[in-house]
């Protein structure tokens, strides 16, 4: 089954609280699903990259498996970037921007156009846009986080087992990020990483525009090669369980120390 097949069936199953926060550039629904109801509320959000689409899989399995008896809310958004896994899924293996060529993380208003493997033309990957917030996907994934004001968010990549949470934050907001990035770390086994010369992220604009929490999780060993098949999908899944429900109750931690 494709990977639209299998979130869009999810997706008109799901009995939750659900809906259509936007369309991508070719008229696909932007979906997203949310499990549980409250703050702390996160933000996770998948397949932003195409080739990257084991990740989509990975969101269906995540919240089918709820939140382990954690209070508060994810809202799950399986496929950021629909028509890319298409055109991936359909013979060009190695794509990972959107369908027009726009490579939506390093589309954000964050340093926008700053990377050092920024590109300045359509392709498979690495190209800025045209402006930030061009492409029909990030502008929708933009308005959409605005309008939930989630305490944090969590950008499904792969790969290579990283955590990457750092853009130019200062104290407090450093201190409160890298806890979180370590605990992430801890759930999942994977390193934590200091990136040197990215920029315009959804990450890096949730730390910097939004001033919140906001990591970017490589899953997928890095001796996979992309795209990453089903196979690996359990694995996956094993090392990601309990990281969505672990950073609601340390959300919800940090919440009762501020009243007290
Ligand atoms: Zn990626």
């Amino acid at each position: 089954m494709s990977v639209l097949t299998e979130v869009y069936s999810f997706y008109g199953a799901f009995s939750g609280t659900k809906g259509v926060y936007g369309f991508s550039e070719q008229g696909r629904p932007l979906v997203y699903c949310t499990v549980g109801e409250g703050r702390p509320l996160v933000l996770a959000q998948y397949a932003m990259h195409a080739r990257e689409h084991i990740t989509a899989r990975l969101a269906l399995k995540q919240a089918a498996d709820g939140l382990r008896g954690k209070t508060g809310s994810v809202v799950y958004l399986p496929l950021t970037n629909p028509d890319g896994v298409k055109l991936c899924e359909e013979g060009r293996p190695q794509w990972k921007a959107n369908a027009e060529g726009v490579d939506l993380n390093v589309n954000f208003p964050a340093r926008w156009g700053t990377g050092v493997q920024n590109k300045r033309s359509a392709g498979a990957s690495d190209f800025i846009g045209e402006f930030p917030l061009c492409a029909a996907e990030s502008a929708a994934l933009a308005e959409f986080t605005r309008r939930v004001r989630p305490d944090m968010t969590v950008s499904f990549h792969a790969k290579g087992e990283e955590i990457y949470w750092y853009f130019y934050q200062q104290e407090p907001a450093l201190s409160r990020d890298r806890a979180l990035a370590e605990i992430a770390a801890g759930e999942t086994g994977y390193v934590l990483r200091t990136p040197s010369g990215s920029a315009g992220g959804y990450k890096d604009w949730c730390v910097e525009a939004l001033g919140i929490p906001a990591l970017t999780v490589e899953v997928g060993g890095d001796s996979l090669s992309h795209p990453i098949g089903q196979e690996s999908a359990e694995e996956i899944y094993g090392r990601n369980r309990t990281l969505l429900p672990a950073l609601l109750a340390a959300l919800a931690g940090a919440d009762k120390k501020d009243e007290g």
